[in-house]
């Protein structure tokens, strides 16, 4: 059974500022899920020490970014980890909603930032995952928690509301997919279906992660 639920209204907020990416700098939406993809990976492997009795496999740990070709009808940047992932009601409290104190007041300064500042901003205030609606108009997730059987389905044109689904043969760890938007197919630097777009990204950005990135086309 499919759930629609509302965003709260902070996040609500912040995410009309990532539709109407007022920042020069889109390419950081990608640094911010690697980032959260290897902060899963280091969470599973963290649990696995810790509780023996978590039966999963971390001998294959890694990222794996996956395009569509660049002509292709809907064009697609997959971002995908085999990490702890996160159970319905982990999605609903850390994606729905802005946990974090201080959310008016970081609103208020992302209003006035000044563009290099703005980047800045969302990687302080960890609002990594909205800044997806940067370069895409719809998102879907499919996300299933080491250890639990059920996996669940996100999506959302990041517009009010996301839609929540249960699912039953997820693999574990999180999946995103990044519905792009046509417009950047126009800018060549920044065509996210393209792979030097996101090999240049990947470079830029990754010297920090320890986990295997995998790079795969369906153009190859
Ligand atoms: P931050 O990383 O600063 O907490 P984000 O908006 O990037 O903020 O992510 C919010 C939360 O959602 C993360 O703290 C994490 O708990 C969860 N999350 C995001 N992406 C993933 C993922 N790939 N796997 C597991 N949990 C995730
Ligand atoms: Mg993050």
């Amino acid at each position: 059974m499919s759930e629609t639920i509302e965003f709260q209204a902070e996040a609500r907020q912040l995410l009309q500022l990532m539709i109407h990416s007022i920042y020069s700098d889109k390419d950081v939406f990608l640094r911010e899920l690697i980032s959260n993809a290897s902060d899963a990976l280091d969470k599973l492997r963290l649990s696995s020490y810790q509780d023996k009795d978590l039966d999963v496999d971390t001998s294959d740990l890694h990222i794996e970014l996956e395009q569509s070709a660049p002509d292709a009808e809907n064009r697609t940047l997959v971002v995908r980890d085999n990490g702890i992932g996160m159970t319905r009601d982990e999605v609903v409290e850390l994606i729905g909603t802005i946990a974090k104190s201080g959310t008016a007041e970081m609103l208020a300064q992302m209003r006035e930032a000044q563009e290099e500042k703005a980047e800045d901003l969302i990687g302080q205030f960890g609002i990594g995952f909205y800044s997806s609606f940067m370069v895409a108009d719809r998102v879907e997730m499919v996300t299933r928690k080491a250890g639990s059987d059920e996996g669940v389905h996100w999506e959302s044109s990041g517009e009010g509301t996301y839609t929540l689904e249960p699912v039953a043969d997820a693999p574990q760890g999180t999946t995103i997919t990044l519905h792009l938007k046509p417009e950047d197919a126009e800018d060549s630097l920044h065509d996210y279906a393209k792979p030097e777009t996101v090999r240049r990204i990947v470079k830029r950005y990754s010297d920090f992660i320890t986990w295997p990135i995998r790079l795969v086309t369906d153009s190859d």
